[in-house]
């Protein structure tokens, strides 16, 4: 399997091929069609297999495809003046050095799209963060504490997510972030595309993953 095989689109390839990546990992061979594909996911991999990429590329695939131009992106409404547009994709992660890795790759494997990624997370001051979603960002990765403050202030609009992804949901979990991940998925449409990735699956796990993936695929390496 090569990556010209995953019908990615050609700003994506060049990312991969710059990145210096020759095929892909298990979990991106077997995710990346599935999300390209709309559907909901649920899969188990550990850190080091290439689960980022495998959430990813898909992903910025999905909202480059969607998008008209710069200023909006087909089937919505333009954002009125003064109002930043609404985040497309969500990352959520456990860890503030999670986070800034996965939002690392997104801009990584962006760099030849027309897309704006950020990151926010706690410990750090929030203004920056602020002024940052202010200026209109696609695709926001996040940890679940500090998302949910930026969202009480009103700085966030997660109505028109597109697609959502929980990356290392067991740790999310074990670190105490149930209820501020069920919060989050309150905030969200019904109608989006959902992805959920963890290396251990738990009752708890299950349940959470009940409720929110609809008729997901299963993939586990
Ligand atoms: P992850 O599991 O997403 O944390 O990725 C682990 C490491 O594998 C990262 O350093 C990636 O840059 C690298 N990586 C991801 N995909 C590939 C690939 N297809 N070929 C070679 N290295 C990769």
């Amino acid at each position: 399997m090569t990556f010209d095989e995953l019908n990615l689109a050609p700003a994506l390839l060049d990312a991969v091929r710059e990145q210096g990546y020759t095929q892909p990992t298990p979990v991106q061979a077997q995710a990346i069609p599935l999300v390209l594909a709309g559907h909901d996911l649920l899969a188990g991999a550990q850190t080091g297999t290439g689960k980022t990429a495998a959430f990813t590329l898909p992903l910025l695939q999905r909202l480059h495809a969607g998008q008209a131009g710069p200023e909006g992106h087909a089937g919505h409404e333009p954002p009125k003046r003064g109002q930043p547009r609404p985040i497309r994709a969500l990352v959520l992660t456990p860890t503030r050095e999670l986070a800034a890795q996965v939002e690392e790759s997104v801009r990584t494997y962006g760099k030849h799209l027309q897309l704006k990624s950020t990151v926010i997370f706690g410990g750090v001051g929030m203004n920056p963060q602020i002024d940052k979603l202010a200026r209109g960002v696609d695709v926001l990765v996040a940890t679940p504490g500090r998302l949910l403050d930026l969202v009480d202030q009103g700085r966030l609009d997660l109505s028109k997510v597109e697609i959502l992804v929980l990356d290392e949901a067991d740790r999310m979990l074990d670190m105490g972030f149930i209820h501020d991940v069920k919060k989050i998925l309150r905030l969200l449409p019904q109608n989006k595309q959902s992805l959920l990735f963890s290396a251990t699956f738990s009752d708890e796990i299950r349940e959470l993953a009940n409720g929110l993936l609809r008729s997901p695929k299963h993939i586990q390496v």
